[in-house]
């Protein structure tokens, strides 16, 4: 027993080091209280006392971890939407990515595309595009590359257009739905259109969730839904500024152009914002 609190102790610990992979830490710590759970009923005497204290040791690992997170945020969002440093090892220069509409048919090959070049960036998923097992998989499979997962809503309606009831569902019922699929609720929210009503920003802060537009997006727009187009846009804009948030969505065009987005604010000398460093409710 007692190498095996060990195995779980050594297993959470990286974890904490390793701040860049918190999916596949927190996998191993799942399969290593199970591991543990199986010898516990082998002894069947004191197996429920065993379970009890292996669920409180798990429970406060997991809040020292989420005190660590929240008291670490280096980033704050602005009033104009982007972000500002807010401790002194902050970089003024940093870009946030953000792909909205997700995960439709482009996502998770976004989300590669985006690993494989070591951009941080945040999801914001949409309800209708995880309805299917299939889809469900898709969503994981982008928080398990490392990907922050936001709020867009259940079926991407106008919020002022509904009921508060309605409202309800499309953000809280959203949220439980992906705690179901990837284990954790979203920390960011993005109402569809930017159209925020208060009770939609109640409803956020009551998550626990960082309610944010943009600074700008372009590939919505018939003039940039090419490749070429919007990876120019995207770096060359003159609203391109420190602290930047960009929108884009899962689409073909921004798809193909992402490698080329991500070089070019990095050729700019801009650093891409990690999510996890940004300040939330
Ligand atoms: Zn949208």
């Amino acid at each position: 027993m007692k190498q095996v609190l060990g195995l779980i102790l050594c297993m959470i610990l990286l974890g904490a080091c390793g701040s860049e992979q918190t999916a596949q830490p927190t996998e191993e710590v799942v399969k290593a209280e199970e591991t543990k759970k199986d010898k516990a009923s082998e002894s069947k005497g004191d197996s429920m006392k065993e379970e009890t204290e292996s669920q409180k040791h798990a429970d406060q690992q997991k809040k020292e971890k989420e005190e660590l997170k929240k008291t670490e945020p280096m980033y704050e969002l602005s009033n104009n939407w982007s972000f500002q440093p807010i401790t002194s090892e902050g970089n003024a220069k940093v870009a946030l990515l953000t792909i909205d509409d997700a995960p439709d048919k482009h996502g998770l090959e976004m989300a590669k595309t985006l690993k494989s070049l070591e951009a941080p960036a945040i999801f914001f998923v949409n309800g209708h595009f995880i309805d299917t097992p299939e889809e469900a998989a898709q969503l994981k499979k982008i928080h398990e590359l490392g990907f922050a997962i936001g709020n867009h809503t259940a079926s991407h309606s106008s919020l002022p257009d509904l009921t508060k009831q309605e409202q309800h569902e499309e953000i809280v019922g959203l949220n439980d739905r992906i705690e179901a699929i990837i284990g954790e609720r979203p920390k960011f929210f993005r109402a569809p259109f930017g159209q925020n009503t208060e009770y939609s920003k109640h409803l956020a802060k009551e998550e626990g969730m960082l309610v944010m537009n943009w600074t700008y997006g372009y590939d919505w727009d018939k003039e940039y839904m090419t490749e070429k187009a919007i990876a120019d846009i995207m770096v060359n804009t003159p609203l391109l500024a420190n602290g930047a948030n960009l929108l884009m969505h899962d689409r073909e065009w921004t798809a193909n152009a992402l490698d080329d987005i991500v070089s070019g604010l990095r050729e700019k000398g801009f650093e891409l914002l990690n999510p996890d460093l940004i300040k939330t409710p």
